[in-house]
């Protein structure tokens, strides 16, 4: 049997480290999530996102657009929370409605709030190996090989995708961590062949069960991120079964990424309210 990369049992263990952060904070962090339109998986995630706020002490604010809005509505509604010294974070679900481009959107987030680490500034900074906010899922993934001791400095990593959200943001997380990184994409020629070359996999390709045993070297640790619904069941991007009998370390869908997507979350949250506290009380010091 493999190592079964538990996500649940990661992110209690960052919850708890969590409490005493917030704890120490002068005020209670609050998370404003702006939800456009009727999507039924984006409206679970938010509520799923809102309740563990809410289980951990944060304050937390759901705003839904309608379908329709209009993208200076949505701008002005973040340029108001931008100014609201009494919001932390924001998030704004994706997918947007299709008439609404995501980077005008979201560029519009003043980078000290963007708890979900896609604006540009957030971007660069991991670019450059010096990041403030990692997007939540790469965070998580980081935060799952270091709990379970997965070497990462000198592996081969490859990862499958290249969305803003997981795969590229990963791609800068492993090289951070000096693994050498193959990003692959729906062009990469031989992607089997580069898949079986991992010690580290990550698949984020939205492909239900996509990925079977002939994809993976023999003792690699797979990390599957896809999310897909098979009748009652979730499954991933990865066949769990058959691949679990190949590797030695495997995370499962679900309880696997998905917790840790949450956590990280919480966590930049927490690292968000934090690092505003620290340049208000800087601010208040300079003018004194
Ligand atoms: P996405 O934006 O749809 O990106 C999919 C990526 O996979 C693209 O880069 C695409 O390549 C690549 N791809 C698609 N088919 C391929 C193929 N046949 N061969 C190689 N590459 C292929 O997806 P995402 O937002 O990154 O999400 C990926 C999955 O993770 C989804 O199932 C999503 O629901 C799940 N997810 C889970 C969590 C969590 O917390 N557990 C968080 C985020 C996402 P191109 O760029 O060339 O099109």
């Amino acid at each position: 049997m493999p190592l079964i990369l538990e996500g649940k049992k990661v992110a209690d263990a960052v919850y708890s480290n969590l409490s005493l952060e917030i704890s120490l904070l002068p005020f209670i962090p609050k998370l404003v999530f702006l939800v456009a339109g009727e999507n039924a998986a984006s409206q679970t995630y938010v509520r799923a996102k809102a309740k563990k706020c809410e289980a951990l002490g944060l304050r937390s604010e759901t705003l839904v657009f309608p379908q329709s809005v209009s993208a200076s509505d949505l701008v002005a509604k973040i340029r108001q929370l931008n100014e609201d010294r009494d919001v932390h974070g924001m998030l704004v679900q994706l997918p947007l409605p299709s008439h609404l481009s995501k980077h005008s959107v979201l560029w519009e987030i003043n980078p000290l709030k963007d708890v979900d680490g896609l604006h540009p500034d957030n971007a660069g900074r991991l670019a450059y190996g010096e990041p403030r906010f990692i997007p939540c899922t790469p965070a998580g993934i980081l935060e799952m090989l270091k709990h379970y001791k997965i070497q990462i400095e000198g592996a081969k990593a490859v990862v499958v995708g290249r969305s803003e959200i997981v795969g590229k943001p990963l791609a800068q997380c492993l090289l951070m961590h000096n693994a050498t990184v193959t990003l692959c994409h729906s062009k990469t020629r031989s992607l089997e062949q580069e898949c079986r070359s991992a010690d580290i996999l990550v698949v984020a390709m939205d492909k239900a069960k996509f990925v079977g045993p002939s994809f993976v070297k023999e003792g690699a640790a797979v990390i599957d991120v896809g999310i897909h619904r098979e009748g009652e069941r979730l499954v991933g991007d990865v066949d769990f079964e058959k691949v679990s009998e190949k590797v030695a370390a495997i995370s499962p869908v679900p309880g696997g990424v998905g917790p840790m997507t949450i956590a990280m979350l919480m966590k930049n949250l927490a690292a968000a309210a934090s690092l505003q506290s620290t340049i208000t009380a800087g601010k208040k010091k300079l003018h004194s």
